[in-house]
């Protein structure tokens, strides 16, 4: 391969991916493993571009004088090739028959549009005719916009594009003609050519970079392991250090061979053929994967088997007496498929790599995770895990706590604070395997990949680290009153509704913007088609489903009252994960959607806590 062409810092023109139109863009960056010129809109947005996409000005120009003398010639080579691939488009005779002159005068108004789009780029002014039907935003927010606008009617996929072309429709019925043949070229183009959007290598480094990575990889289980210590004790104050268990007292292979079980069984339940399948969100070369949604079931089939275990007397506390073991157990598991899910990456396709974890740092890359969505065969190593062995493992815990708490404190019931805690987490729990769908649209599933921190996260930290509330009130039983419990119970309800109307109400969105119940709701439209709520929930604050999330996590936390602060701890690490996380998505949107990002966030200025953050 010849060195570059273009140097960082050169204003040429790039194709925009999936169009024939070219924009003013800057070169940023050029990743030489990929051969993939990193370039910058005017409108902020970066996308990865081939060198065979990118022209200098100079030769741009050139072209674009000949396009706009509406060579015949040309015009009727370009047409040709279009209409010859295209499967969508209307049979030649029936075009042609219907009214050919105007067509051509059609064609000609196209031609001329996208050349005066290619001109001005992402910042040019939009027509007064578009702004005036623009979903009744200000004006400051219609304008920006309506280029990308123009240009994504001959990009979008399919329902996107439709959707589009409805809500921004210059002369609504008038051009429906005009529209139909907007849309077909799309359709065309695509159909031969998705969008070309390589991952390329991250610029900046997240969570601290290869020290920050290297570190946490110790950290994250150390800090397991001496919350689980502490709550152990009788003193669980914070400078009480508990003191280390002999290292042969944590393995038990008995205990190691009932986690396999659990991950296997859920396994299992995982691949029986209940519940719909669905498609993911478009992966940067186009396609989309397939999903089984029935998580659901898989909580139903193990509360039957919790269920016929308990009636056998299988003593569940046996979960609480060997807790720590368990804990062990689950992270040697996550250490061994961490390295599984690295090695293989290393044989994944460029373009199956996860955005964040290609840095080409191993470090990095195994504890963000390199390849994007793992599967073997059908089976999604990452999304199984998301869900499925820690998230019911959690309840499943904390129902062993329950027991072990009657069991330890002789009581006929459980204390009032063990029943909340119990009910509040069994709710997420069963909401989020209601909802399986929503994880889709997450940055988990859309953004990173699967390595050490999610493989440890989903299999360690949520079922031991999450279940801290009800393992704490085993040791140190908290008496509530009702008043009180109430009072719990509205805040929970409060933190629930939040959360879930936010989320239902983005994936909502995500999944069909056309959604008449959406109908209501105002949106910024972006560069890459996807829109920026900007009332509901999302023009609140810029994440409200963080904040009902954290309300939630209080909740939890208040049964256990204010002895000591470490069932305190879930709520001060949850902020801290989502202040982090929030950072994180604000970079990455701002991104994916530049100008349009910095629109909805003057429009929205609180991140998650109105009015202070
Ligand atoms: P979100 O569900 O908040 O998704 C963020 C994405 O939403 C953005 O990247 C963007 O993606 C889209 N978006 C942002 N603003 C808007 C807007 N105004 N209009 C439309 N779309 C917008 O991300 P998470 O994956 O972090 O969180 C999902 C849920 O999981 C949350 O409720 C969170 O609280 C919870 N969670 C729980 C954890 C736990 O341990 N209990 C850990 C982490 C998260 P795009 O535009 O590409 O669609």
């Amino acid at each position: 391969m010849p060195s570059r062409k273009f140097a960082d810092g050169e204003v040429v023109m790039g194709r925009w991916p999936g169009s024939v139109l070219y924009y003013e863009v800057q070169v940023t960056s050029y990743d030489d493993v990929a051969h993939l010129y990193t370039v910058k809109y005017k409108d902020g947005t970066e996308l990865a571009l081939k060198e065979s996409d990118i022209r200098s000005q100079s030769s741009f120009k050139h072209r674009k004088s000949q396009s706009s003398s509406s060579s015949p010639s040309r015009r009727s080579s370009s047409r040709s090739r279009s209409r010859s691939r295209s499967p969508g488009r209307p049979a030649k005779g029936r075009r042609r028959s219907a009214s050919q002159s105007r067509e051509h005068k059609d064609d000609k108004k196209k031609t001329v549009q996208e050349t005066s789009l290619a001109l001005p780029a992402p910042n040019m002014k939009p027509s007064e005719n578009n702004t005036k039907r623009y979903n009744g935003e200000p004006e400051s927010t219609e304008k920006n916009d309506t280029s990308c606008i123009i240009l994504e009617q001959k990009l979008k996929p399919d329902l996107e594009i439709k959707h589009v072309l409805e809500q921004y429709s210059l002369r609504s019925r008038k051009d429906d003609k005009k529209k139909e043949e907007i849309y077909s070229e799309k359709k065309t183009f695509v159909a031969v050519k998705p969008i070309e959007k390589v991952p390329s290598k991250p610029k900046e480094l997240e969570f601290g970079g290869r020290i920050g990575t290297f570190m946490l990889i110790f950290l994250l289980p150390a800090t397991v392991f001496y919350l689980l210590l502490m709550c152990k004790q009788d003193d669980p104050s914070l400078l009480n250090f508990p003191p280390l268990p002999a290292l042969e007292s944590l393995w038990d292979g008995r205990v190691f061979g009932i986690f396999l079980l659990w991950f296997f069984l859920q396994a299992v339940f995982y691949l029986l053929p209940f519940g719909k399948v669905v498609e993911g969100l478009p992966l940067s070369n186009g396609r989309k994967l397939q999903y089984r949604i029935n998580g659901f079931y898989a909580f139903i089939l193990t509360a039957a088997a919790i269920g016929v275990l308990l009636y056998f007397q299988f003593e569940l506390h046996y979960l609480y007496d060997h807790f720590m073991q368990f804990a062990v157990s689950a992270a040697v598991f996550s250490l061994a498929l961490s390295i599984y899910l690295y090695a293989r990456s290393l044989k994944a396709p460029e373009e199956e790599l996860a955005p964040g974890g290609n840095s080409g740092y191993f470090i990095y890359d195994f504890f963000t995770g390199h390849e994007l969505n793992p599967r073997i065969g059908s089976f999604d190593l990452k999304y199984f895990c998301e869900l499925r062995p820690g998230l019911i493992g959690w309840v499943v815990i904390n129902l062993a706590m329950l027991l072990a708490e009657m069991k330890i404190h002789n009581l006929s019931m459980p204390s009032l604070s063990m029943i909340l805690v119990n009910s509040f987490q069994l709710l997420y729990v069963v909401d989020a395997l209601w909802n399986e769908e929503a994880i889709l649209t997450t940055m988990d599933i859309t953004h990173d990949g699967f390595g050490f921190m999610l493989a440890f996260g989903d299999l360690v930290w949520v079922p031991f680290v999450y279940s801290l509330q009800a393992f704490y009130l085993v040791g140190h039983p908290t008496t509530i009153t009702w008043p009180v419990a109430a009072a719990i119970t509205a805040l929970n309800c409060i933190g629930y509704y939040v959360f879930r109307s936010a989320n239902s109400q983005k994936n909502n969105f995500r999944r069909n913007p056309a959604d008449p119940k959406l109908a209501n709701l105002k949106f910024i439209p972006t560069a890459t088609g996807k829109g920026l709520l900007v009332t509901g929930w999302w023009g609140f604050v810029r994440h409200p489903n963080y904040l009902g999330d954290i309300i939630m996590a209080l909740a939890w936390s208040l049964p256990c009252g204010f002895n000591h602060i470490l069932p305190y701890f879930y709520v001060i690490y949850f902020i801290c994960l989502l202040v982090h996380r929030e950072a994180r998505d604000e970079h990455h949107c701002k991104q994916k959607y530049g100008l349009a990002w910095e629109r909805y966030c003057q429009r929205v200025p609180y991140r998650i806590f109105p009015y202070i953050y």
